[in-house]
């Protein structure tokens, strides 16, 4: 997982610190040197990490935290809103034009993510933004390049427009600008060329293409795994062409950290989104606030509720609700749970969001078992209807007749079998409790 390390050892501090009655200056300095160490270590900028051991012992020195009953919990609280604050603070929306249509230039590095996050950025604005993008293809100088974005745009039914590689990057957003007008796209993503290193004539293209184009948003994708060089091209991007927000990609990936919470503070250019994985439906608003509790352990409880919310489907889940009051509950339904809940990524990823989660003895280092979750789906698939309705059916022949159906062997089965009971168990526990509540209330 992306700040692993950084997580685990800002964690480990605070701990030490957050149930203290009384904290000196002492105490302060002790944990700040911990925490200084943690943040050189995920490879934040050095600049930044004395900024901001600067800013955190100043507030939690002051008197009001001192001398509070709960001093170790206030400076817990202290960390955590600098780090926020580190990473740009509030969430930073998309600017749209007021007047169609909105363009949006991204720019960035060979390899960061450029063209896969063109393609996700204009699936993101169609889905939640209710938008018609119209893809351009600028980059002329690699023919796959092209073929690429051609490739997602299809795959999203996303139209791109295309010239070739025979006629120069301007002169193609050029057309693409009339071509938008023409078919009422309300915004257009023109994906420019990228380079192995920054250089000066690709600088020069990329400053006619805006001069032309006067994007209201000019992207910079940088590689989250490239720590101190993603904040080092951030500068120099900006420099030349200037840039009003970062997209972090390849953060679900073991990144560092690094370039996550220095790019704000370098640049001073928000980080709009970051990409989490390669699919197109991997990106996602970047909203410091959230990142600084997923690093502190203190779980992400916004993020899990729109992910679910996204993914899960509400007739199924009131159908659900339904035949768990009802207890006819199958294993029709829980092989439906185990594909929603699949929907929503990878499994260790979501425990993570869990406030808590980083007490969970062990879970830092959990991967869940996703092969268990295939041997289980390939199990419940195997099994007839009727084993699915009635599992209380399903003997011994039965169980090596679903053994071998599903590659897996009987003791595989017997879990899965012994599993459902087990929950079926709780299950009626629980809505028996419920009823007994509802009684409760309705006592004068
Ligand atoms: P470009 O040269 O900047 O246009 O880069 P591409 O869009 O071709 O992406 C380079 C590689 O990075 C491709 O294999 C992408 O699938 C991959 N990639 C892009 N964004 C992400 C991300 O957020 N996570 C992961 N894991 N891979 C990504």
């Amino acid at each position: 997982m992306a700040f692993e390390g950084l997580a685990q050892r800002l964690q480990g501090t605070l701990q030490k610190i957050r149930g203290k009655g009384k904290i000196d200056e002492a105490d302060v300095k002790e944990m700040m040197r911990e925490v200084r160490f943690a943040l050189i270590e995920a490879d934040v900028n050095l600049k930044v990490v004395k900024e901001f051991v600067k800013t955190v012992s100043e507030r939690a020195v002051g008197h009001d935290v001192m001398k509070s009953l709960t001093p170790g919990q206030q400076v817990v609280k202290i960390v955590k809103d600098e780090l926020t604050n580190l990473m740009g603070g509030e969430q930073n929306p998309i600017q749209f034009a007021r007047k169609s249509p909105t363009v949006i230039m991204m720019v960035g590095l060979q390899g960061a993510g450029k063209t896969t996050t063109t393609g996700k950025l204009a699936s993101v604005l169609r889905k939640r933004h209710n938008k018609k993008p119209l893809l351009v293809a600028a980059d002329v100088y690699r023919p796959a390049a092209i073929q690429q974005l051609e490739t997602l745009g299809k795959q999203l039914t996303m139209p791109v427009f295309a010239l070739g590689t025979d006629i120069s990057p301007v002169e193609i957003v050029r057309q693409a600008l009339a071509e938008a007008e023409k078919e009422h796209h309300d915004v257009v993503i023109i994906d420019t060329a990228g380079r192995l290193h920054v250089d000066e004539v690709l600088m020069q293209e990329l400053k006619d293409i805006r001069d032309l184009s006067t994007p209201d948003e000019v992207f910079l994708v940088v590689d989250a795994m490239t720590g101190q060089d993603a904040v080092n091209v951030a500068k120099s991007f900006d420099d030349t062409v200037g840039i009003t927000g970062v997209i972090l990609t390849k953060l679900d990936g073991d990144t560092r950290g690094g370039a996550a919470l220095s790019i704000r503070a370098v640049t001073d250019k928000p980080i709009k989104f970051v990409g989490m994985g390669e699919k197109m439906d991997a990106l996602e608003p970047f909203h410091p606030e959230r990142m600084a509790s997923r690093i502190l352990g203190m779980g992400d409880v916004m993020s899990l509720i729109e992910k679910a919310q996204e993914n899960v489907d509400e007739e199924k889940s009131k159908e659900l609700e339904e035949k768990f009051r009802t207890q006819s509950f199958t294993l029709d339904d829980f092989l439906d749970q185990l594909q929603q809940v699949k929907k929503m990524g990878p499994l260790d990823e979501i425990l993570k969001m869990m406030p808590g989660a980083n007490k969970i003895k062990g879970l830092e280092n959990a991967k869940v078992d996703e092969g268990q979750m295939g041997r289980v789906e390939a199990v419940i698939q195997s099994m007839t209807t009727a084993e699915r309705n009635t599992p209380e059916i399903i003997n011994a022949n039965r169980r090596k007749r679903i053994a071998k159906g599903s590659g897996t062997t009987i003791q595989d089965v017997n879990r899965l079998l012994k599993q459902f009971e087990d929950m079926k168990k709780m299950v009626k526990q629980m809505t028996g409790m419920q009823q007994k509540g509802k009684k409760k209330m309705k006592m004068p």
